[in-house]
């Protein structure tokens, strides 16, 4: 058993049942879960390690609820840049190809590390192609050296052009194949337990890369294991026109039809809805991944954030992959949310406390989760502290909204499970340079 201290603290954010802000405020955390929150005068002054954080806000670390970390190796290609959804895709299926094992490892570390430096403690990352012998140990063994809580997703693309699909048939699987290994890697590593750092979700990629049938047969596999399924879900005109053109229904009916709705279901994006399909959504409790980088940078439309949120669906929030954002920014993100939505509803849409909570306790619902997304007692100590004293936040009148309206920083400190992944505004225990170099030694073989 292990004690850590944070004391003296500018402001702790807690994101508690009654969104206590506290000013000189402490976290008592024993090994991986916090014990007690409060202002410093009334926490223990002693423990095994003391951090002061004078000058500092805590906030709890957030949670990215979608992503493709391999894309960090083909971010913002000149073939890419001003492409829309399906033609960006068909440009990049045939470098995806490409990956091997050692590239999904390295691409994952770099995301990793990029979206811890940017607040984030708990991400999900789906990994949807499995060419040149990947399995998803690949991607996981980054986060359990770096120590980031992971939900990583088995994707699946079994619909290739040949049967009307949008992939290559070289880059989909055989659906017996899919199916037998998303039930050998949640045998092998999925934790339903609290304060888990690994739970695994099914999801294939998306309407147009897989079949009805390993849509029905991936859903009933995870209800068979009590695991989450995730896909992308109307997130362009062109996906919508697709499922009615090869189904003869909207993207969401015809998830619904195949048994795709409940609270252990998110999709990412959900831009396309009709009112009636936010509405089903709210009623079985799936929940949503809001990419709005990634809806910008493809120019998907704008998410229905505002009415979802009146109508009571769960709302996360997500960088997307690194191809489509083209960064794995978390407060950035969290910007990008408040102003989007600005946009189109006027500047009382969105406050900054809203899209934190968004991050944060937001995330941790979309992942149905109750130990993370909030700074209390019992819960775990997956925390962030962001330093005050910066040029962007000179001046600023409101320090809670400040890293949301003055724009991203890399935060000075972040802990999950009690341990200190960045420290003094640095990853603790990466060699982040080399893994730089053969980042970029990989990414140049692959563009080739
Ligand atoms: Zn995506």
């Amino acid at each position: 058993m292990s004690t850590l201290l944070l004391r003296n603290a500018s402001l702790v954010v807690t994101m508690d049942e009654q969104r206590r802000e506290i000013q000189d405020g402490a976290v008592l955390i024993r090994d991986n879960v916090i014990e007690a929150v409060g202002p410093t005068s009334d926490l223990p002054t002693q423990a095994d390690r003391i951090i002061n954080l004078r000058g500092k806000m805590v906030l709890p670390g957030m949670v990215n609820t979608h992503h493709h970390l391999y894309q960090t190796l083909t971010r913002c290609l000149p073939s890419t840049q001003n492409a829309p959804l399906f033609s960006w895709l068909q440009t990049l299926y045939p470098i995806w190809a490409k990956l091997k094992p050692e590239a999904v490892y390295v691409s994952a570390l770099v995301g990793l590390a990029e979206l811890v430096l940017s607040g984030c403690t708990t991400t999900v990352d789906q990994l949807y192609l499995f060419p040149n012998g990947v399995r998803i140990e690949d991607e996981l063994r980054a986060a359990q050296e770096l120590g980031v809580r992971f939900h990583p997703c088995r994707g699946s693309m079994s619909l290739g052009e040949s049967e009307g699909g949008l992939p290559p048939d070289e880059v989909v699987e055989d659906e017996g194949s899919i199916l037998a290994d998303c039930r050998r890697v949640i045998e092998a590593h999925h934790d339903p337990d609290p304060y888990s750092m690994c739970r695994i979700m099914i999801a294939p990629c998306s309407p147009f890369s897989v079949t009805t049938q390993l849509l029905r047969s991936s859903r009933e596999l995870a209800q068979s294991y009590g695991v989450q399924c995730h896909t992308h879900l109307a997130e362009t005109l062109d996906e919508e026109e697709f499922c009615q053109e090869k189904y003869g229904r909207r993207p969401v009916q015809y998830m619904a039809d195949v048994g795709w709705l409940g609270d252990d279901v998110s999709y990412a994006h959900g831009i396309h809805l009709a009112d009636e399909e936010m509405k089903l959504l709210a009623e079985t409790d799936t929940g949503v991944a809001h990419c709005p980088t990634s809806n910008m940078r493809l120019g998907s439309g704008i998410a229905p954030v505002m009415r979802m949120r009146e109508i009571g669906v769960k709302v996360g929030l997500a960088v997307d992959g690194s191809a489509s954002n083209d960064s794995s920014h978390m407060l950035n993100e969290a910007r990008m949310a408040l102003l989007l939505q600005r946009v189109k509803h006027g500047p009382t849409a969105l406050s900054a406390r809203q899209v934190l909570e968004m991050a944060t306790l937001g995330g941790a619902a979309v992942l149905g989760r109750d130990d993370i997304g909030t700074v209390a007692t019992g819960k775990a100590a997956d925390l962030i502290a962001i330093d005050l004293n910066r040029i962007e936040y000179s001046g600023a009148g409101d320090i809670v909204a400040a890293p949301v309206f003055c724009g991203p920083v890399s935060v000075e400190l972040s802990i999950i499970d009690g341990r200190v992944l960045v420290e003094g505004g640095r990853l603790v225990g990466l060699d982040l340079d080399s893994v730089l170099r053969r980042h970029s030694e990989i990414a140049s073989q692959m563009r080739g």
